[in-house]
């Protein structure tokens, strides 16, 4: 291996206990075979050999898969892994017991995701009644078992003007970061776009409000770009990142169909040793797409006629990958 992982995202399942309007992977639509626990167990004892930042477990809901998630963070720490351990949850599942089970696993951080702070704004955009308390609730129980709090939001037509006491609330809550990110074009967000989507000017006038407050509270506030890690890859020329779906394979990205490894047939290890994470840059389909996504506008979950994102299978080039870089 001739660089550096900065981070590696496992997406532990699409399922998920709700359904929002705003989901980019279609949450609870997907009806492929996810990998099971023992694929899922390897990919831990994979990635744990790795020096890399950060680990974070991704969904869909992890804690559906809480048995799953209880292993993969104790193989990480069994191991010594050197990342830093994530993971993304909507809150709803946690009591303190749970908490203070991923803690004693291996969490580090939690990132919940918070895309409402009154009844209105939330149910509506997570089609639910009632459960905003159920997250606040989880920040306490995260909080009280020692983890780092997260939280992330997405702006969108009914929580456009809540953002400042959004802010207020992290810093009381005792929120390490709040991460804002635009909507995208994507499944069920894709579906909804014309009516949940802000205005340019009016995502730009969030991301002002976060810089502005920076130094009035303790909350961390970031403005987060989904087209960022194309922009790296390009300045990098190689992929410094791994993201494996809950399919086994290793994507160029969250947000297009293509596999550039897939851990059903070929081991992570080959991923490395072949220095397929430089090789996929080269490959002609991978610089073309690549070459085309400037802000996510050119994102949709329709993108060129490739499959339709989750729901279909990605096009795999694993092979014709592995090839290129045997005969390089
Ligand atoms: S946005 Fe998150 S919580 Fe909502 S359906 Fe998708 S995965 Fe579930």
């Amino acid at each position: 291996m001739q660089f550096f992982v900065e981070s590696a995202s496992i997406d532990i399942t699409y399922k998920c206990n709700l359904r929002c309007r705003h989901c980019f992977d279609f949450a609870g639509e997907n009806s492929r075979d996810e990998i099971d626990d023992t694929a899922l167990d390897n990919i831990f004892e994979s990635i744990s050999k790795y020096e890399m930042n950060s680990i974070c477990l991704c969904g869909g809901e992890p804690l559906l898969r809480l048995n799953s998630v209880i292993n993969g963070l104790q193989i990480l720490k069994n191991n010594n892994s050197s990342g830093k351990v994530a993971m993304v949850s909507n809150g709803l599942l946690w009591n303190q017991s749970i908490a203070e089970s991923l803690k004693e696993a291996g969490l580090d951080l939690v990132q919940f995701s918070l895309d409402g702070i009154n009844d209105a704004s939330y149910d509506f955009i997570r089609q639910s009644a009632g459960k905003l308390h159920k997250v606040f609730d989880a920040i306490k129980y995260a909080k009280n078992s020692g983890l780092t709090v997260v939280i992330s939001s997405i702006p969108h037509r009914k929580n456009f003007s809540e953002f400042q006491a959004l802010i207020n609330l992290c810093d009381e809550l005792g929120v390490s970061e709040l991460r804002v990110q635009p909507l995208m074009n994507l499944g069920r967000g894709e579906k909804n776009y014309e009516y949940l989507s802000l205005m340019p000017e009016e995502n730009e006038s969030i991301a002002t409000l976060l810089a502005s407050n920076a130094n009035s509270t303790k909350t961390r506030l970031i403005w987060g770009d989904p087209v960022d890690h194309f922009y790296m890859y390009r300045e990098l020329k190689y992929i410094p990142q791994i993201c494996i779906n809950a399919f086994g394979e290793i994507v160029l990205s969250p947000y297009l169909p293509i596999t550039i490894w897939n851990l059903r047939k070929y081991s992570l290890k080959e991923y490395f040793d072949l220095n397929i994470p430089v090789h996929a840059l080269k490959h002609e389909t991978i610089k073309n797409l690549i070459s085309e996504i400037h802000d996510i506008s050119d994102f949709t979950s329709h993108h060129k006629d490739m499959p339709l994102l989750f729901l279909e299978s990605n096009i795999d080039l694993s092979e014709e990958l592995k090839e290129m870089a045997l005969y390089a």
